[in-house]
């Protein structure tokens, strides 16, 4: 299939090219609806809205969310400990679930009877995934969603799905070879390695096999990386962001420019402190509400870090962007007794579009904190440039600590490195 086959036409076109007034009105109308059902049925999100002195009538508009509280995933895992399985959210008795899944944490993930039940279709279809897709997906099958989550979209599109799970890289190349595969799902790290493993056997992946299109999840994706599996296979490769609790929250199309927000939920950025709701380009945790009747988590905290744009997209598709995600909130650091937060951090850096990656070191020498951003630079001006000092004169402002700056070569911080590693000790 070409390219511009798989850039055409859309999942659900009348949500995802609704216009502004459109995807508004289409979100009041469904956490309208939401918002009745849960309180009567989830006796976790009566206790919220009674807590808040809120009722049901009173959500008219997504900006009435503003209201409710937000609940972190630790206090998911604190609710449902204590009112096992599901702290209260399932709306249904649990033998009217498909399945029941147990993340790390522990949290269990329920699955309801509907199709799609995790909302990944739109992305798979935004990537390019059709119906005349054979498929690997080498995500895990047991005890936690990602394998069937991944499975059960791609089903509903079309695809033949070959359920390969984690390892046996040869054998993932067999397969590969010998059925045709023209897709793949998984994390993208692992399709290098499956890429170098057909170059070793004295394949050239972009020859001898057929892979055309690849949907990655789970891990951030960086542009060499990308950039490295693409070329390898002669592909596309795009990426979806979600949870599994909440299944697909956003995903990127042919225009790889961001990820288009998910219409089967509504998508706030808050300052993680604060609790404020942050406009485009403002760094903050996304918070999800999952128009989802068996498990409707309301202003779920997800943790991670990003930040959203309204630009327009050149795929049509109307749903606002997440630009990139940055980290976790959780990793928030005291040095010299101030606060580091990884999206301040990242907001300061983001202004240098010269730097890629980055990562924040603090040690510990003579009693004295110290701070070292690490910056990966493609093309680092000599020292003594004066971008050195502006980065340095930047973060002071935006994080109150002078730090010091150490250029290193593109690639060199890692795939998923934390954006903050504390080396200090204490004994
Ligand atoms: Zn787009």
């Amino acid at each position: 299939m070409t390219l511009i086959e798989r850039s055409s036409g859309y999942y659900h076109e009348e949500r995802e090219t609704a216009s502004a007034e459109a995807w508004q009105a289409y979100h009041d109308r469904r956490l309208r609806g939401l918002a009745k059902h849960a309180y009567q049925f989830a006796p976790a999100v009566t206790n919220l809205f009674d807590k808040a002195g809120v009722k049901p009538a009173d959500i008219s508009s997504v900006k009435d969310l503003e209201r409710l509280p937000v609940t972190t995933k630790t206090q998911l895992a604190q609710l449902q400990a204590e009112n096992p399985p599901f702290g209260g959210f399932l709306t249904v008795p649990i033998n009217q679930l498909k399945r029941v899944f147990m993340s790390p944490g522990p949290i269990f993930d329920p699955q309801g009877k509907a199709t799609e039940f995790w909302g990944w279709s739109e992305g798979f279809y935004a990537a390019g995934f059709r119906p005349q897709d054979v498929v690997i997906n080498t995500f895990g099958y047991q005890m936690t969603p990602a394998g069937l989550m991944f499975e059960e979209s791609l089903l509903d599109v079309g695809c033949c799905v070959i359920p390969t799970g984690v390892g046996n890289t040869e054998t993932q190349v067999k397969i590969m070879k010998e059925l045709g595969v023209t897709g793949f799902v998984g994390m993208a790290s692992y399709l290098r390695k499956i890429g170098e493993h057909a170059i070793v056997e004295g394949l050239d992946p972009k020859k001898d096999l057929s892979l055309e299109i690849g949907y990655v999840a789970a891990e951030i994706l960086t542009d060499t990386l990308r950039s490295e599996v693409e070329e390898m296979f002669g592909m596309r490769l795009r990426q979806g962001y979600g949870t599994a609790d909440c299944g697909c929250l956003a995903y990127e199309c042919g225009e790889r420019n961001g990820m288009h927000f998910t219409s089967n939920a509504y998508i706030e950025i808050l300052d993680p402190r604060t609790r404020e709701v942050m406009g485009p380009g403002e760094p903050g945790e996304v918070v999800v509400t999952l128009f989802n009747s068996i498990y409707p988590l309301i202003r779920f905290a997800t943790g991670d870090l990003s930040a959203f744009t309204v630009e327009p997209c050149a795929c049509g598709r109307t749903a606002p962007r997440l630009t990139k995600i940055m980290g976790r909130v959780d990793q928030v650091t005291k040095v010299k007794g101030m606060f580091v937060h990884p999206q301040q951090a990242s907001a300061v850096i983001a202004k240098f579009s010269q730097v890629g990656k980055f990562q924040i070191v603090v040690t510990r020498e003579n009693e004295v904190d110290s701070m070292t951003f690490k910056l990966e630079m493609a093309q680092a001006p000599p020292s003594g440039d004066p971008i050195y000092a502006e980065i340095t004169s930047a973060i002071q402002d935006g994080i109150k600590l002078r730090p010091k700056l150490e250029i290193v070569t593109p690639g060199s911080l890692g795939e998923d490195a934390d954006i903050i590693v504390d080396e200090r000790t204490w004994e």
